[in-house]
């Protein structure tokens, strides 16, 4: 696996193209256990993404992934506006002034954006979030490096689908969904959707053809 600036632009272009064509769905998914606003402040926040990193083909991985950061805290309102934003700027320092990125860099700066999200919303495994979809993923990259990047990649899609999916059977304990208690049993969480989409989408954009 290499990916150089421009590749990674792409897949940060692929990433808000398919939060784009999810708007009304991850709105949809908020507004069963929060304020129908997820699909809406997500593709307004990556719209704002797609033209800062335009035109950044010249500048090493870790600055673009910092410019996607700073983007996202400054136009998503909301919750995930500050843990998204903080997850990107974390993953940039993990790789600042690297020109390209390797299987090891791209575990780097995961593990940096599940930190990054788990200090900035303090929200463990199990309280129906974002961590649900991205620590499994995490976790999964780590456990099946030894069998390559193409592997690993596939199996933390299949751990971060899972976990979205398993969202359905906890009840929210941070986030606006916490309000409703029992009431949040049922229903997919918004960001923990989001977040596998991002995972799943990059995973197709480093897999190539090959189907994650
Ligand atoms: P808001 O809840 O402010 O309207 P959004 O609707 O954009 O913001 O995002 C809601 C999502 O944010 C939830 O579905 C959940 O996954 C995520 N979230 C909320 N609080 C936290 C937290 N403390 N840690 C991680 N993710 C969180
Ligand atoms: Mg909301």
């Amino acid at each position: 696996m290499a990916v150089d600036s421009a590749k990674l632009i792409d897949i940060i272009k692929a990433i808000a193209d398919k939060i784009t064509e999810n708007r009304e769905y991850l709105t949809e998914l908020d507004s069963a256990i929060g304020d129908a606003d997820h699909g809406i402040n997500m593709s307004k926040g990556f719209k704002v993404v797609v033209e800062r990193i335009s035109g950044m083909e010249g500048k090493d991985c870790g600055t673009i992934l910092k410019t996607v950061g700073m983007a996202l805290v400054s136009t998503v309102g909301g919750a995930s506006g500050p843990l998204y934003g903080t997850a990107f700027m974390r993953a940039g320092q993990a790789v600042d002034g690297k020109n390209q990125l390797n299987f090891e860099d791209l575990i780097l700066l995961m593990e940096a954006a599940l930190e990054g999200i788990k200090y900035r919303g303090k929200a463990g495994r199990g309280e129906k979030t974002i961590v649900d979809a991205l620590e499994p993923a995490v976790e999964a990259l780590k456990l099946h490096r030894e069998k390559g990047f193409e592997a690993a990649l596939k199996e933390a899609v299949e751990a971060a689908k899972r976990g979205m999916e398993d969202t359905k059977n906890i009840m929210a304990k941070k986030g606006r969904a916490s309000y409703l208690g029992e009431r949040s049993l049922g229903h997919q969480d918004p960001g923990a959707t989001s977040c596998y989409l991002m995972i799943e989408t990059m995973a197709l954009q480093l897999l190539g053809d090959k189907k994650a």
